[in-house]
């Protein structure tokens, strides 16, 4: 426990995380527990206390989520073991890299599919490290892989093999939750389906209404609650930024492993080709004619030079990169499959390919995809201004449109920005084939801050109008537009006073993840 003068001094990350959203994160106290009853016996105090609590995973979130206001931080980062009752075949394994040591258990359930239950703490490169060395494979890959899986499932995190296999809820069997008054849930997929029920129930006791506002008409979104008759009671905690309650065990679906994972750098003369690419990754999803590919993503060409300047071999006269994942089951599937691959690209006019299928050359291709945000968000510290990322999706159909926008709107912004050479103002990448764009700018003054904003501020509204989601992956925290939550621009007031509903049952003291997603109003 420690209290707010040594929160920071001793903890100061965790007064932030990667968004630079927030300036005053502020802590009384910080509390580090070791295991679900610990965690329980902090949240039994708060309650009673009614001390707001902020739960922090591994911070890399660029919402402002893990950002305490005030109150005390329960930082996840050593609940590195799984509860006792429910796991039978619990044993110790070590990450290599991190060094970090966990408890896990893995159940197989066929040659294709096993269970892994683990504790939040673990981190999404060392599930895919795990996965590596006993042959399964875990398929959400979010570029930032340093975050736990409790993060994750709390932001319903996606990224790029989203296009194939869907984003983290898509992969989760069960959770265990505390909620503010101590109370342990254990949810499963094999509850039942909420189908045209009013009501979700928890437990015997637990029941909260069901939000009935419109969701949108995307592959990717986590705006609020993402509940539909398909959904069961476990979907409420994932993708709802903690408000409800804390996650502290996972157990996720695993399947076997491919045999072969290739990674494609493709280099585009215009965006016109790129397009091409994505309506016919997008076709043989819709009619599922392989090879569909686990990545369809997008980059522009100020993402090139970023990547030329950790490796000159990139291409200096392309005008964007497209990657392509593409798992394979058997040799055969491989060369079938690349053959198909480069007919495609020849027939478009692409020539300029890097294929990589060994492990160090797919590991730099991810080295140089994650070079990209991460380089944006040092550009963004030195500017001392946060970068103003969108993160929004648009129906399929509106692909033209979508690109048409950010790409002009990028320019309108840095056209007022007095840049010196080899400075920019704006970048784009996106999770193309989901129609899914990372439009960033880049301010550096507060004018141009607020500037941004209100250009945003439009473009959500024009995204909203497609049917689309102001937040595909990365949540919406602390994100405000005149002091008020932006979940507001997409549900509007009936439906954030659906979700208050929620929460007043869950949380009525609103003591859970202050600030995030729906805000905070002291009338509550
Ligand atoms: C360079 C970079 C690239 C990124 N790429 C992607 C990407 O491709 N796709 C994507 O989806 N995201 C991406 N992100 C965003 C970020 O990695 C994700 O949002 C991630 O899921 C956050 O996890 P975390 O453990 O770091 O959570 P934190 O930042 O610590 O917290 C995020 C939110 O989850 C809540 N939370 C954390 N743990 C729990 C828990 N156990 N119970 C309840 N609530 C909890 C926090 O309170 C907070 O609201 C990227 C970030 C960076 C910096």
């Amino acid at each position: 426990v420690r209290s707010s003068i040594a929160v920071k001094i001793d903890y100061p990350e965790y007064l932030n995380d990667e968004s630079g959203l927030i300036s005053n994160g502020n802590a009384e106290k910080i509390f580090f527990p070791e295991s679900e009853n610990e965690l329980i016996e902090i949240v039994k105090m708060s309650y009673s206390q009614k001390t707001p609590i902020t739960i922090s995973g591994g911070g890399t979130g660029i919402s402002g989520g893990r950002v305490p206001l005030n109150g005390w931080i329960i930082a996840t980062d050593n609940l590195t073991c799984i509860s006792a009752e429910n796991a039978n075949d619990k044993f110790q394994w070590s990450d290599q890299s991190t060094g970090k040591s966990y408890e896990l258990e893995l159940i197989i359930v066929s040659e294709n599919e096993a269970r892994f239950r683990v504790p939040v703490s673990i981190s999404v490169k060392e599930i895919q490290n795990f996965c590596k060395e006993h042959g399964w494979f875990y398929p959400p890959d979010p570029t930032e892989r340093t975050a736990y899986i409790g993060g994750n499932v709390a932001t319903n995190a996606s990224g790029a093999r989203s296009f194939k296999y869907g984003s983290t809820r898509n992969w989760i069997q069960s959770l265990r939750i505390t909620l503010i008054d101590g109370t342990v849930l254990h949810l499963t997929r094999e509850d039942v389906p909420i189908g045209t029920n009013h009501t979700i129930t928890l437990n015997d006791t637990i029941k909260v209404p069901r939000p009935t506002y419109n969701l949108p008409n995307t592959f990717k979104n986590v705006v609020g609650p993402v509940i539909t008759d398909d959904s069961q009671p476990i979907d409420l905690f994932i993708g709802t930024e903690g408000i409800f309650g804390i996650i502290t065990e996972v157990e996720l679906r695993l399947i076997k492993a491919p045999k072969f994972i290739i990674s494609m750098f493709i280099f585009v003369e215009d965006f016109n080709q790129a397009k091409i690419v994505s309506k016919l990754a997008n076709e043989r999803r819709k009619h599922q004619k392989n090879p569909i590919p686990m990545t369809v993503e997008y980059l522009d060409h100020r993402a090139l030079k970023i990547m030329r300047s950790k490796d000159n071999t990139i291409s200096d006269t392309a005008k964007g990169l497209i990657i392509i994942e593409q798992d394979v089951n058997s040799q055969e599937e491989l060369d079938i499959y690349l053959e198909k691959w480069f007919e495609d690209f020849s027939s478009i006019g692409i020539e300029d390919i890097s294929v990589a299928q060994l492990n160090n050359e797919i590991e730099h291709h991810k080295y140089l995809r994650h070079l990209v945000p991460e380089s944006i968000n040092m550009i963004a510290r030195m500017n001392k201004q946060p970068k103003l990322g969108t993160d929004y999706s648009a129906p399929i159909d509106k692909m033209d449109e979508l690109f048409d926008y950010a790409m002009k709107l990028g320019e309108k912004f840095e056209n007022e920005l007095s840049l010196s050479k080899n400075e920019f103002g704006y970048i784009f990448w996106s999770h193309f084939g989901d129609n899914h764009v990372h439009l960033n700018l880049l301010p550096q003054t507060n004018e141009q801050r607020e500037l941004a904003k209100s250009m945003f501020k439009e473009f959500m509204e024009q995204i909203v109008s497609w049917n689309g989601s102001i937040a595909a992956e990365h949540g919406l925290g602390k994100k405000e537009f005149n002091g008020k939550p932006v979940i507001y621009i997409q549900l509007g007031e009936q439906g954030v006073n659906e979700i208050l509903k929620m929460k007043k049952i869950l949380d009525p003291d609103f003591l859970l993840n202050r600030g995030n997603l729906i805000g905070y109003q002291e009338t509550q």
